[in-house]
């Protein structure tokens, strides 16, 4: 008896360069009849190789992608470089390598790594964004965004990382630290460009609800959006002629207030102070404020300074005026940059024992121990269930319920108006960098910005350049860039210095992947028929930076007429999370799986099916060297079978025959589900009862090569060939089950509590009495009777499940 065995490494090369020579992944954009554009988000071509997150994004997406085209799509699965970014500039600023070089370098490898991994991408629609071709459309967004009236330069506090001497945007400085490096975040006094996605806040917050994305990714971009329905005060400043509004995004509790804050930088403030014995020391400490400030030597959320500027707020509630404070921590880009403080507020509260200023209560909470601290000020106090003190008609109101009735009240008493306010702030889009998209702005010798001309686009990177940060931009040191600059506008013309944001460059690269060959951003009929983007995989730490950028992105496209879709991705899915041994994979730990060495030993096949195997897709999985083996010997079981039992000539048996129908449903079912687990175990199960056999036919034997192309595409089409398929497995029709042979391997199970019927279920045939009882505990129906685990608990086999409680 000849002994098959599974060559991995030689069969996966084999197959590659055949689908490569064949064309199979090329896709016909103009003539497709079903579209579906699947997308994972695109990798930076670091000098590491992949690694296991990466296959774990990819592969499984992959899987997904290959049977989405056996069901008669026409699928796209397009990749590609995120290739702008820190990382190539530190390396070179170590070894002295030009990012473009390693980038190039890095590109290559990985493109090969990729190859390996049998994905279907096709490649002639790769893109890079550091390639001029590209990123003189990261350039051109810029202008369209300037153009409109979206792109504008302020002066104002910006967040600074120390350590990557650059500016962030505020989703790039979530929780004080900086998005790549973890470093504390500075406030520095900076003037800088931005887009105005406030403009789109509520465009951002109404679309979500039309897409197809998992809830708590929705919830975040909602809390990131932050849309608060509060009040606008119009307050006088005491003997003085000055008004000014302030925003309350918790006018619950106004009638505790008893100071009003300002920002330092508050254009107001000089004139609030002027001629009187406070300006002096009031001055003085803004200008103290603003170089600790730039010597960033100020952390906003931890140093809390303030100075009493003399003045004070008429108050119209008859509680007595309001001290005007100047404080460190109030933006002057938040709201009006005035803001009415009250004992509920916890930096406010702080703030006030700090200084000595009065606090007053407006909301207690039941318990009445706690209350009498609140009473006395030793704690600050705000939670939904508190109970409303004042104003009268809010009175024993919970806090959380008695929003608009104390709206109502306040514009009722003409003492202010409901207004809608966001969290969401304009993205700051300019970096002090060297390596990324040059802002496509020149300045005329009197220092005013002009955008540059379509036609000088690309705005060259130059390469004569310094990368050592300073915090300013490198670009400052080129000749050529100044030169450049002068020989094109003019003498004494000067070039913007500063690159944009990396995630610029991927807030539009799913529409670079359908670009136009005549030379446009992206063909109308194209955009039209593939967009949006129909699967979108990749991690869930972009649901406040990259996931909203791009949404920004083409709302605004659309509204200049580009697009015509408002949305980019209509189903987003996240991978979940590979572990070592329970523990996060990192470099630091120095437990991160290197998927070469496996690959090499196990092939392509066998290292996607174990990734997929370890646990439902979305939840992750826990990495063990030796459950690879338990695939690698699946692989290994089912070569044999094709290899002992396959007889060409015989039909299938009754075995085979009806366990092959449940399968293609079952498979079917769950990759559409993303549940590649379960179809695999479907699998495995099927192949158990196919050894019992005394042969394997034809027509089983091709469609279980079928049913496991899209998960194991290599070794399906090495099944597919032995039992006499004809072309590729991978561009088969997925194949179609006969139900009538699925009747009998249902049954239908009946489920009691205390005699009563309160339930039932369809299950398979075979399933065991343990997984039976299981599902009937969980019927919502039954589950609300079984308040305890019941008493007693019958099954009566095939037909019913009883319950006594
Ligand atoms: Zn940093």
């Amino acid at each position: 008896m000849s002994h098959f065995s599974y060559e991995p490494t030689a069969t996966e090369q084999k197959w590659q360069k055949r689908w490569k020579e064949a064309g199979v992944y090329t896709a016909h954009l103009q003539t497709a009849k079903k579209p579906f554009y699947s997308m994972v988000m695109f990798p930076y071509p670091s000098g590491d190789k992949l690694h296991v997150g990466h296959w774990y994004n990819f592969a499984p997406a992959d899987s997904y992608a290959r049977f989405k085209r056996m069901q008669g799509y026409d699928v796209f699965s397009p990749m590609g470089f995120d290739a702008f970014g820190l990382p190539a500039e530190n390396y070179a600023i170590k070894t002295g390598v030009h990012p473009d070089e390693s980038i190039t370098q890095n590109v290559a490898t990985m493109v090969e790594q990729l190859s390996r991994i049998g994905c279907m991408y096709d490649w002639s629609r790769m893109v890079n964004t550091s390639k001029p071709e590209y990123y003189r459309w990261t350039q051109w967004l810029f202008l369209q965004m300037h153009k409109h009236g979206l792109a504008y330069k302020k002066k104002g506090d910006v967040n600074w990382c120390e350590s990557c001497q650059t500016v962030l945007a505020n989703e790039q400085a979530q929780d004080g630290t900086c998005e790549r490096c973890g470093t504390n975040i500075v406030k520095k006094p900076l003037e800088q460009w931005y887009w105005r996605t406030t403009d789109y806040a509520q465009q951002l917050l109404d679309g979500l609800e039309g897409l197809d994305w998992p809830e708590k990714t929705k919830t975040m971009q909602r809390n990131w959006i932050g849309r608060s329905e509060g009040v606008n005060f119009r307050e006088k400043v005491k003997d003085m002629d000055i008004s000014f509004e302030v925003y309350d995004s918790i006018p619950q509790t106004f009638l505790a207030q008893t100071f009003t804050i300002i920002a330092p930088e508050h254009p107001l403030l000089p004139e609030l102070v002027k001629g009187t014995k406070y300006e002096k020391d009031v001055l003085d400490f803004v200008e103290n404020i603003k170089a600790r400030k730039m010597a960033e030597k100020f952390e906003i959320e931890k140093d809390m300074e303030g100075i009493f500027t003399g003045r004070y707020v008429e108050n119209p509630f008859g509680t007595g005026d309001l001290p005007i404070w100047v404080c460190s921590y109030v933006l002057a880009d938040y709201g009006t940059g005035i803001v009415n403080c009250s004992a509920h507020d916890e930096r406010d509260f702080a703030f006030a024992k700090k200084f000595g200023i009065p606090l007053k209560i407006a909301l207690l909470p039941e318990d009445e121990a706690l209350a009498e601290k609140v009473r006395n000020l030793e704690v600050h106090y705000l939670a939904d269930d508190g109970i409303l003190q004042s104003p009268e008609p809010a009175k024993g109101m919970k806090w959380k319920d008695a929003r608009s009735t104390v709206i109502d009240y306040i514009e009722k008493q003409q003492l202010g108006r409901r207004t809608v306010n966001y969290r969401l702030r304009d993205w700051l889009v300019s970096r002090q960098r060297y390596w990324g998209a040059p802002i496509p702005i020149v300045y005329d010798p009197e220092g005013n910005a002009h955008p540059i001309p379509e036609e000088h686009l690309p705005w060259k990177l130059p390469t004569d350049v310094e990368f050592k940060p300073t915090g300013k931009s490198p670009l400052t040191d080129s000749k050529e860039f100044l030169e450049r600059t002068e020989r094109i506008f003019g003498k004494g013309w000067r070039p913007e210095f500063d690159t944009m944001d990396t995630f610029v460059c991927s807030s539009f690269y799913y529409l670079r992947y359908l670009a136009d060959a005549n030379g446009g951003l992206i063909d109308p009929e194209i955009e039209k028929k593939w967009l949006p983007v129909s699967m979108y995989i990749g991690g869930p730490e972009h649901a406040c930076m990259h996931l909203i950028y791009a949404r920004f992105v083409m709302m605004a496209l659309k509204d200049f007429g580009h697009v015509s879709h408002s949305e980019p991705f209509k189903k987003l899915v996240h991978q979940g999370l590979i572990t070592n041994q329970g523990a996060k994979m990192s470099k630091s730990k120095g437990n991160v799986v290197s998927p070469d060495s496996f690959v090499d030993r196990h092939g392509a096949d066998v290292f996607r099916m174990y990734l997929m195997f370890m646990g439902p897709f979305t939840d992750g999985g826990d990495w063990s060297d030796t459950g690879i083996k338990g695939i690698d010997r699946f692989v290994q079981r089912l070569a044999r079978l094709y290899e002992t039992k396959l007889n060409m000539d015989a039909t299938a048996t009754e075995v085979l025959h009806v366990g092959m129908q449940k399968v293609i449903k079952k498979v079917g079912e769950d990759i559409e589900r993303l549940q590649f687990n379960t179809a695999l175990s479907t699998i495995m199960e099927f192949l158990n009862a196919a050894e019992g056999e005394p042969h394997l036919d034809a027509v089983t034997a091709q469609t279980l090569a079928l049913v496991l192309s899209p998960l194991a595409p290599h070794f399906a089409e090495e099944l597919w060939e032995r039992s006499g398929g004809k072309g590729f497995a991978c561009v088969q029709p997925w194949p179609t089950y006969d139900a009538s042979k699925l009747v009998a391997s249902t049954i239908t199970i009946a489920v009691q509590v205390n005699g009563k019927l309160r339930g039932q279920m369809d299950v398979a045939a075979e399933t065991p009495e343990a997984d039976i009882v299981a599902a009937a505990k969980l019927l919502e129906n039954v589950a609300k009777y079984l308040a305890a685990e019941p008493k007693k608990q019958i099954y009566v086999k095939g037909k019913l499940v009883s319950f006594v409680v």
